[in-house]
């Protein structure tokens, strides 16, 4: 019998979901307050369900001392909460979309079923890289993926003295913050020639000195070739012959989706092996949905597609999968994924949100950027740091591509702004005047936001003829920056006309060549370039000033 009130739907009709975690948990959860009538059945291959995997470095630090606090929800609390049927240490082997079945496996005693659905939400998430390099089966080469996983990383860091991590991304660098510790010797190892690779370059650099200045050991630009094992320790051996002991090495290199089964089953997938779905999360079989890291889903800046393995995508689209199932075309569809993500690193933190230089460069589209420097909140006001923001703009329409930000307060709010103006498509004319919360504990008059929206206006308008580093500058240099801070970081060779002095010495100037200005932070030589503009010479403002430019 059909519920009319349901897209071809049974009165009782029985969802099941592949996955108890961020994106399973979630859509387990919509389902059940879209229909109490509904059987919802979860089924996961791991013993909990419901955890918080983006805690896990925290608690292996101990930041998290408690670690049922990771525990979110447990099967009981979702029978009794969602009234829905738990299976835990049951894995999903094959689906058959023709006869919508499930077979299943109970992993505690090999006991197989066949249980039939109306709808299938898969959310299996995705695996931890983990290479076929020589040596790579030591077991005390470990990733961090759920609870067990922590938990063996937790009790082999207690007694390591020297761990790598490996990969210099987002988990990588939780990692090596949380293990740093009295006593113990961290090596960081990036195949990149910079940390955290999701960033451009230089906004990546503050983290780097960082990492350093609490010992953590860079290993840049070197990728790892072979492991072998020692009695005391495994040996890392890279690319440029360097060999790193650790008692404890953890692989946080990427992850890849997990799609045996939509594989096995002939659902679509993407080019890099994420099951493809629609704005609804529905598979190329209807009935079928996916969610989370093993999906892909459209990107909403280019219109291209992506996949975007991170907690909050993985929650809205298991959200977006129950809604349509019970919803129809009533449901909110899933935008697209803007990547909006932050890290922690020391006193440091950085993001990024939509796309960066390198992934436009990469993909062949014009872009503009210009990276601009603020206090967080009023300067004149105790406490203040500063944030280096960086935004990306099309020069078809001054549409917003992107923006990336580090700093030591601040920057996710900074983030989140820039979030939301790209899922509103805003332009940097409409970030000029972005009226935000101001008292001077909390922000500016002029937020760094309004200054990133300027400066790329005053790009577009040919007011600034930006310069992206010193390299890219020639000729006639001059560093406008107070004598105090040209001693403590000089720019050889490079005369010094303080900003304060400029309009008297201008003569010192050659008017028929163009002048490049220099500071600290790209505010200074920006405000020099202008008195040149305006005296009628060909004036260029290098962006980032110091700060991007000496480690
Ligand atoms: P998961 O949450 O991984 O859940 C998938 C579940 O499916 C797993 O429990 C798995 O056992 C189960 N499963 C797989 N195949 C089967 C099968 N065949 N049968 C039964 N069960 C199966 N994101 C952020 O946004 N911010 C962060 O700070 C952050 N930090 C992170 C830190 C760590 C250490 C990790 C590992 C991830 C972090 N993430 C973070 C990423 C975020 O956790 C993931 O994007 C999110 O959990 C993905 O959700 P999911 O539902 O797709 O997969």
């Amino acid at each position: 019998m059909t519920n009319p009130s349901l897209p071809n739907m049974t009165s009782r009709p029985r969802i099941i979901i592949v996955g108890g975690v961020a994106g399973g948990a979630s859509a387990a959860a919509r389902a059940r307050r879209l229909s109490e009538d509904a059987e919802i059945i979860l089924i996961e291959r791991g013993p909990d369900v419901s955890f918080a995997n983006c805690g896990l470095p925290y608690h292996i630090g101990g930041e998290i001392p408690d670690r049922s606090q990771l525990a979110v929800q447990t099967p009981a609390g979702l029978r009794a909460i969602l009234n829905i049927e738990v299976r835990t240490r049951t894995e999903a082997t094959a689906i058959d979309p023709e006869r919508k079945t499930l077979r299943i496996r109970q992993l505690d005693d090999d006991t197989e079923d066949t249980l039939s659905f109306d709808s299938l939400i898969l959310a299996p998430g995705a695996s931890p890289i983990r290479p076929p390099l020589p040596g790579i089966e030591d077991p005390r080469i470990m990733t961090l993926r759920n609870l067990q996983d922590m938990d063996r990383i937790k009790e082999a860091a207690a007694r390591s003295r020297t761990i790598a991590i490996i990969g210099a991304g987002f988990i990588g660098l939780e990692m090596a913050e949380q293990l740093s510790a009295p006593g113990k010797m961290v090596h960081l190892i990036e195949l990149q020639p910079q940390v955290l690779p999701q960033l451009d370059p230089e906004m990546a650099r503050p983290l780097a000195i960082e990492l350093r200045n609490r010992g953590i050991d860079l290993h840049l630009a070197d990728g790892i070739t072979s492991f072998s094992s020692g009695e005391d320790a495994v040996s890392a051996c890279l690319a440029s012959g360097t060999t790193v002991e650790a008692s404890l090495i953890v692989l946080c290199i990427g992850v890849q989706p997990e799609n045996s089964l939509a594989k096995a089953a002939g659902l679509a997938l993407g080019a890099r092996g994420h099951v493809v779905v629609d704005q609804w999360q529905q598979t190329s079989v209807p009935g079928i949905y996916a969610v989370g890291d093993a999906c892909e889903t459209a990107d909403p800046i280019l219109c291209k597609r992506s996949a975007i393995p991170l907690g909050g995508p993985a929650n809205r689209q298991g959200r977006t999968a129950a809604d349509h199932i019970f919803r129809g075309d009533k449901a909110l569809p899933y935008p697209g994924s803007l990547g909006t993500a932050i890290v922690r690193v020391f006193d440091l933190a950085a993001g990024v949100v939509g796309w960066t230089g390198k992934r436009l460069e990469a993909e062949g589209v014009s872009f503009q950027s210009v990276v601009v420097n603020a206090p967080d909140h009023a300067a004149y006001y105790p406490g203040h740091s500063p944030v280096d923001l960086k935004l990306l703009w099309s020069p078809e329409d001054g549409r917003i591509l992107g923006a990336q930000a580090v700093g030591r307060a601040g920057i996710d709010k900074r983030l989140d702004i820039i979030a939301t103006a790209l899922r509103g498509r805003l332009t940097i004319d409409d970030l000029c005047h972005l009226e935000l919360a101001y008292a001077p504990p909390f922000g500016s008059a002029k937020d760094v936001v309004n200054f990133a929206g300027f400066a790329a206006c005053n790009i577009r308008d040919g007011l600034l003829h930006p310069i992206p580093s010193l390299d890219d500058a020639f000729g006639q240099i001059i560093d406008v920056r107070p004598p105090f801070m040209v001693e403590k970081q000089p720019f050889p060779g490079i005369p010094n006309i303080p900003f304060s002095q400029l309009r008297k010495r201008l003569d010192e100037l050659d008017r028929e060549q163009p002048v490049f200005t220099i500071c600290q932070m790209g505010k200074t030589s920006y405000q020099a370039a202008r008195v040149l503009a305006n005296r009628g010479f060909d004036a260029r403002s290098i962006l980032g000033g110091a700060n991007h430019l000496l480690d």
